[in-house]
């Protein structure tokens, strides 16, 4: 009889699916959360006021249509909630594990105010994986085939999201990457406590039988040249992402025992997926006393694999209060639960010692006046420097753009930081200044989410479908 409650929502509060025990969290490489059971999605899906004008819709980047699958899934129709999910986003079953829900779709739930906002997030991803375990596969069936075919080089979420989009509108997607599997940072970046790789394995086999093909290990501008794809297709998209890792710009950043974040995260992933080429390239912290550096996604992930691999103690210093950290309040809170230790308002200013790292010199900050992005700018208070110990710095400032050595020759603009011109709103969304290659996600944005690289892989399609003309 609860479903026919329209108070639902006060009658039953928000409840997140259960989190593995911390024991088991501090050492076991799998996601942190146990599936929704079917009672539990049904109740929490039906605490949807179902309002009007969704504001969770227009959070979404990819304008999820949340309170309709919502309602399909209290009804229990979710084939039709996989195939409306699947409209939008073509990424569903991702988008639920890692994007910051707290500040898109559930922290504009009007529940968000007292109430709990609606589990949308576990949700969305609950619909895919069951939908998919339960034999439900996109639908193919309308398709039909132009002649048309289009290289995609980068099979993150970018790229997919572009391939998806042209695969079911008859166009065919032949997708290149120079790394061994499909996902860019979903697999090589993003650990498996947020996302599990046998999700992106399975995509790659759904993406396969929907006619996309994927030519992995091929580096475009070494495998394969950027001429050769001109020649050989009728469009180019550009889903490479952000590779050219920030530098703090303090002493001691070259020494021994200091590592930038995503090699480190990539040799984890290479340990547990087998792609490991030498027990030399794994980068372990058993034992050690790792410092992070940073507040983001990035630091968040390196603290947690640390915990993971049997670090002795795992401190993460960041300039800024608690508040205005950039990553995700859900990840800052699981990280802090796996034992974590946060420093906040610590500025980094040197790494010491003598022949390999001893430890970080750090400097106390307040807040001070907002900058020119309205976020407060942190201010070294004099004589507060200290040392933290540290065997092992991790260092996660972020990414900056990667342009290829090629983009000149095709005529590829890019602004002064080096980010590919490829405005949204033209005639041909995402069409690139040479108007044969289209490009979005990291590359075009500068480092963001998975869930707004999604949204310019779809839209950049529709551009290439509107240029192609089919
Ligand atoms: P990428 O995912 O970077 O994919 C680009 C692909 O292009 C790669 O596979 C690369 O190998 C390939 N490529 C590049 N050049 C070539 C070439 N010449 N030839 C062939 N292939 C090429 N976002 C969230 O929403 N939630 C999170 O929790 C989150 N956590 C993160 C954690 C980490 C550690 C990092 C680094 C990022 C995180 N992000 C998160 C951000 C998110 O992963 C990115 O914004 C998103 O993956 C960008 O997608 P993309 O397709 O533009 O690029
Ligand atoms: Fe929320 Fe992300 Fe899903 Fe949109 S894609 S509904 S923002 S979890």
């Amino acid at each position: 009889e609860r479903l026919n409650n329209d108070f639902q929502f006060v009658d039953v509060g928000r409840k997140d699916p259960a989190k593995k025990t911390i024991t088991s969290r501090r050492k076991e490489f799998v996601e942190i959360y146990k599936p929704f059971n079917e009672k539990d999605v049904k109740s929490q899906a039906h605490r949807c006021l179902e309002c009007g004008n969704p504001y969770c819709e227009w959070k979404c980047p990819v304008h999820n249509y949340i309170p309709n699958w919502l309602k399909l899934v209290s009804e229990g129709r979710l084939f039709e909630a996989a195939e409306l999910s699947h409209q939008t986003n073509s990424l569903p079953e991702v988008c639920g594990r890692v994007c910051p829900q707290d500040r898109l779709c559930e922290g504009a739930c009007t529940l968000n105010d007292g109430f709990g906002a609606v589990t949308i997030g576990s949700t969305e991803k609950y619909i895919t994986d069951t939908a998919f375990s339960l034999g439900w596969r996109p639908d193919m069936s309308k398709v039909v085939w132009t002649n048309k075919k289009v290289a995609v080089i980068g099979a993150g979420p970018a790229g997919l999201a572009c391939a998806d989009v042209l695969v079911r509108n008859g166009v065919k997607p032949v997708v290149f990457d120079r790394n061994p599997e499909i996902g860019g940072l979903l697999t090589f970046g993003i650990p498996e406590f947020k996302l599990e790789k046998n999700v992106m394995a399975q995509r790659r086999e759904i993406f396969t039988d929907m006619g996309i093909e994927f030519r992995l290990e091929t580096e475009v501008g070494r495998d394969i040249t950027i001429e050769q794809l001109m020649s050989d297709y009728d469009a180019v998209f550009m889903g490479m992402g952000t590779y050219t890792y920030m530098k703090g710009g303090f002493a001691g950043e070259d020494l021994p025992g200091v590592y930038d974040a995503l090699p480190f995260l990539i040799s984890n992933v290479n340990r547990n997926l087998g792609f490991e080429k030498s027990p030399e390239d794994f980068i372990g912290m058993k034992g050690k006393a790792v410092v992070v550096l940073g507040g983001g996604d990035t630091a968040m992930d390196c603290n947690r694999t640390s915990i993971r691999q049997g670090a002795k103690k795992v401190t993460c210093a960041y300039r800024r209060d608690e508040a205005n950290m950039p990553g995700s309040v859900r990840e800052v809170a699981n990280a802090k639960e796996e034992g974590v230790q946060f420093l906040f308002n610590r500025q980094p200013v040197e790494i010491v010692g003598d022949g390999k790292v001893e430890g970080v010199k750090v400097i106390t900050t307040q807040l001070g006046e907002p900058d020119e992005n309205g976020r407060r700018r942190p201010e070294p208070v004099e004589g507060s420097e200290e040392i933290l110990p540290a065997d092992v710095v991790l260092i996660a400032f972020g990414f900056r753009p990667s342009p290829a050595d090629w983009f000149g020759d095709q005529d590829i603009a890019m602004d002064d930081g080096g980010r590919v011109i490829a405005p949204e709103h033209a005639e041909f969304p995402f069409q690139t200044s040479n108007p044969k290659i289209f490009a979005g996600g990291d590359m075009v944005r500068g480092s963001d989410l998975v869930v707004t690289a999604i949204w310019e892989g779809r839209q950049a399609a529709e551009g290439i479908l509107d240029y192609l003309d089919v």
